[in-house]
């Protein structure tokens, strides 16, 4: 088979794109849990387009209420309300239980962005505090602020000075967050399972404990949910699976169906802490990314994704487990629902090269982590094939 489209593609943007990726196919299609590169080649989508497509590429209802509201309104400002935004916004807060609202916007990182925001707001208005705990190993998006809240140096190199106002602490380690909690301290934010850093699933004490302590000194406990939401772990929100609230959490990624779409969720407390003029994006409830993410919403509804994402994400993860039983290079299987990673004593790059020559695209997560995040529709036939894929991929590279 010839690979002349993809080819043509790749080094096109190689010429014309800053290279702050280093893509190796050219994808034109996709189909459920299936994407097609420009010759033609198909690949299963473990990476769900890093989280994104929850529901699986081209699902009809999503894409159907993408077509149906592009051809009524693609924009008209914050200026206007438009019906899809309300909509979502209620959706979100009915299924948060948080009783709170929502500020929307268009990524990951603003939606973190806007809860740092809010949260100095608060904290300005409650004792002049203004400093957020961060986790060592997480990962909060590419603005500057946000870069402040990641606590990776890959992610800060290049960048100073980072603006001020982070601490950062070990996760899953209580003491190490009250050491860094001072009197300006006014929120601690993390990921209820760490993605990029390695898909490391908070303990259930963690998590409590985090809650307790934010009560006890009066700070603000603001999840990043941009990854592991939207029913990944199978629940609505990863932190639901904890028995804790937090007081704002951020959404984005799998929200949108694959449109841009960022969104930060308030409880009743700091619903109104956001006042006229006092935050805003253009592109924000943008109406045909929310008529998406509603639609996004009633497949996941509709189709059981959040069990789904439960049982195949066991038989994913037992199937996992065998090949840390095989092979002594492969040595622990960690995660939640459908977002799991495969720790490796060796280059995980290596075997997400040797997955893709199997016909299966998988991610990093930091350097000796596979992370696997396959569409929630993942089904238990199409899970035996990938995990065909994998044996042949891990054999290739440890079998003797
Ligand atoms: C991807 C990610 C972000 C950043 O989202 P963008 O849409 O790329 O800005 C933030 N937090 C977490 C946990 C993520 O996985």
């Amino acid at each position: 088979m010839s690979n002349e489209k993809s080819r043509d593609i790749l080094d096109l943007y190689t010429a014309k794109v800053m290279p702050t990726y280093a893509p190796t196919v050219a994808i034109a299609s996709g189909k459920g849990i299936t994407v097609r590169d420009a010759d033609g080649r198909s690949y299963y989508d473990f990476t769900s387009g890093i989280g994104v497509q929850a529901v699986g590429y081209g699902n009809k209802d999503v894409t159907e209420a993408i077509q149906g509201q592009a051809a009524a309104l693609t924009h008209c400002s914050n200026l206007f309300v438009n019906a899809p935004e309300t909509l979502l916004a209620a959706k979100l807060v009915e299924l948060s239980g948080l009783g709170g609202k929502v500020f929307f916007c268009n990524s990951g990182a603003e939606a973190n962005e806007a809860a740092l925001k809010l949260a100095r707001r608060w904290g300005h208005a409650n004792g002049g505090r203004y400093e957020v705990v961060t986790f060592r190993q997480g990962f909060h998006g590419r603005t500057l602020a946000t870069v402040a809240a990641t606590a990776q140096a890959w992610c800060q190199e290049g960048y100073d000075p980072l603006p001020v106002g982070f601490a950062y602490a070990d996760y899953n380690d209580l003491e190490s967050v009250k050491s860094a909690v001072n009197e300006k301290t006014v929120a601690i934010l993390l990921e209820a399972v760490q993605g990029e850093g390695g898909v490391t699933p908070a303990t259930d004490e963690f998590m409590k404990g985090v809650r307790a302590l934010c009560d006890e000194k009066n700070l603000l406990m603001v999840v990043d949910e941009v990854q592991a939401g939207m029913g990944r772990t199978g629940t609505w929100f990863a932190w639901q699976g904890y028995g804790v609230q937090p007081d704002l959490f951020t959404c984005a990624k799998a929200l949108g169906g694959g449109l841009p779409m960022g969104a930060l969720v308030s409880n009743a407390k700091l619903a109104d802490v956001f006042t006229l003029s006092s935050h805003a994006s253009t592109f924000g409830g943008n109406p045909v990314a929310a008529a998406a993410a509603n639609a996004v919403i009633a497949v996941i509804e509709k189709e059981g994704l959040l069990a789904n994402a439960t049982k195949v994400g066991a038989l994913l993860k037992e199937a996992l487990q065998s090949f840390v039983d095989k092979y002594d290079k492969v040595l622990e299987v960690r995660g939640k629902g459908l977002m799991l990673g495969l720790v490796i004593d060796g280059d995980a790059k290596e075997i997400v090269d040797a997955l893709a020559g199997q016909g299966l695209l998988a991610l990093t997560a930091g350097p000796n982590v596979v992370r696997f995040l396959p569409p929630l529709c993942l089904g238990e036939d199409d899970l035996e094939d990938a995990v065909d894929m994998i044996s042949d991929a891990l054999d290739g590279v440890y079998g003797d």
